[in-house]
């Protein structure tokens, strides 16, 4: 309580970033810190990028079945802030999470002051577990990247695929890699091609799907990525996914697979497209790629079940996405989920596909009304009809929204620094980002950003030690607990957090 009155008086006064800095104190949750049973062998960490209680109620109004990670017999709160931000990012965020660290924004496995700090992840690694890294963004993003390396700015790929290789962890698995020959020279210590030093380390590079299927333990330290990498050399969005494609769940399934072993292993899963769909504002983007994480988290306890004792599965956000919220001004109470159910593409495919290929094909000869049957077939929007009775009809005002956003993205307008136009289309392609809002909006879904925010986040738990995940608490002590149900001793990082950021 100390925290949130403070905080709120802080806000009522609208004081400057410098002092929100200094402001808030992590609740420390000693007690729940203490865990005295035998250790958990078997530890799974689930990470949804951008994964607040919106994303997360939106998915289950829309499917109609309650998330499996929703049915956890412990469910928690917790606060995710970083040491110089309110509004926290994947880095300092994962960094909370995976060492029990704040720390700033952009920094990966150190404290502000560059402190390296170790990982549940390495602790693991140290103890004689197996370990394993999963993301369906590129295994260098901020998030993953959290668990193994160490740089003060998280844009550092071609330093975080040198940590990696480095790391000697034993299953690496879904989007590829940044930057291997530091391409953005924002290293100072090449040590050449990052891919070849992974080799070197003795991995198995798998992107062939029939290949993937066949790995077996045998096959010793694997790095593994889907065939096509979609943006940013990320897995493709749920939604955007062929056959040949590795899904998130086939992704977790093999880790599971090749980390099983009599010594216990330490598995950490990122639903990372959750929070690129958020910031696009594309909430059947969104809902498919949670439906996606919560698949893989099905894995996990298809495993617990035969490893009942054994096993602790630990679920949380590093996030919210988008200010997302389950409701809107056009729809007063009504909420209108199905409406979501026709569009068949993410946002990004259509902007990276369609929209192009139009423009190509017509030269800017071709009007708003030409294109509208495009939008029908993508995302099931329609311009004639009863706008009172179908949500899926376009209203007027959104129809003129529609046209001046379609001009603008026939004139290649993509970077909007006048914030009106910034506020209508955040740094994404006008027409597509337009579109989304008005279904959304017609669904009874409201976006307020395209960042993060800092409303707290959800975290669950199942299995040994679960308990301990009741309650309201930091994103620091989700590393804290995990730590002491895996028997490790935390109190290092417990010194530098209590010496540099609890000091009021
Ligand atoms: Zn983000």
């Amino acid at each position: 309580m100390r925290f949130s009155n403070k905080f709120r008086l802080l806000m009522a006064l609208m004081v400057c970033a410098v002092f929100m800095v200094a402001s808030p104190a992590y609740a420390k949750d000693k007690k729940v810190r203490v865990y005295k049973g035998k250790p958990a062998k078997y530890v799974f960490l689930f990470i949804g990028d951008g994964m607040g209680l919106p994303q997360k109620g939106a998915t289950e109004a829309f499917t109609g079945e309650q998330l499996l990670m929703n049915t956890f017999p412990a469910q928690g709160m917790t606060t995710t802030y970083a040491a110089d931000r309110f509004i926290t990012g994947s880095a300092a965020s994962a960094t909370s999470i995976a060492s029990g660290q704040k720390t700033n924004i952009g920094m990966l496995g150190m404290a502000p002051n560059q402190k390296h700090v170790k990982s549940i992840a390495e602790m693991a690694k140290a103890d004689g577990k197996k370990v394993g890294i999963v993301s369906s963004v590129s295994i260098d993003h901020a998030t993953p990247a959290a668990f193994y390396a160490h740089v003060p700015t998280r844009g550092q790929y071609y330093d975080i695929d040198v940590a990696l290789s480095e790391s000697d962890f034993d299953f690496f698995g879904g989007g590829g890699l940044k930057d291997v020959t530091n391409k953005k020279k924002n290293s100072k210590n090449y040590k050449g091609n990052a891919l070849d030093l992974i080799k070197k380390a003795g991995y198995k590079v798998v992107t062939d799907k029939e290949e993937f299927m066949a790995l077996k333990p045998a096959d010793g330290k694997v790095i593994s990525w889907n065939a096509w990498l979609q943006d940013s050399k990320a897995l493709p969005y749920a939604m955007d996914m062929r056959p040949q494609d590795i899904t998130l769940p086939e992704f977790t399934a093999k880790a599971i697979e090749m980390l099983d072993s009599p010594e216990g292993f330490f598995l950490m899963v990122e639903g990372g497209k959750i929070d690129w769909a958020c910031h696009a504002n594309d909430a059947a983007a969104f809902i498919q790629n949670t439906i996606a994480f919560d698949n893989s988290i099905a894995k996990a306890v298809e495993f617990a079940k035969k490893h009942p004792k054994d096993t602790l599965i630990v679920v949380t956000g590093d996030h919210e996405c988008g200010g997302l919220t389950l409701g809107f001004a056009g729809t007063k109470y009504g909420s209108y989920y199905d409406a979501l159910k026709p569009q068949t593409i993410s946002f990004q495919q259509f902007s990276d596909q369609v929209v192009p290929l139009w423009k190509e094909e017509h030269k800017g000869n071709a009007s708003f009304e030409d294109f509208q049957p495009t939008i029908t077939h993508f995302f099931g929007l329609e311009f004639e009809g009863d706008a009172k009775k179908n949500p899926l009809v376009v209203k007027d005002y959104q129809l003129a929204m529609l046209k001046d956003a379609y001009a603008r993205t026939m004139k290649d307008e993509t970077e909007f620094k006048n914030p009106e136009l910034y506020n209508l289309y955040g740094g994404y392609d006008p027409l597509t980002v337009t579109i989304t809002h008005v279904l959304n909006n017609n669904a009874g879904l409201g976006w307020t950003s395209y960042k993060h925010t800092g409303v707290p986040v959800a975290t669950s738990a199942m299995g040994v030690g679960s308990s301990s995940f009741n309650g309201y608490y930091d994103n620091v002590d989700i590393a804290y607990k995990i730590m002491a149900v895996m028997g490790m001793t935390p109190k290092v990082h417990a010194a530098i957090n209590n010496a540099e950021f609890a000091s009021n």
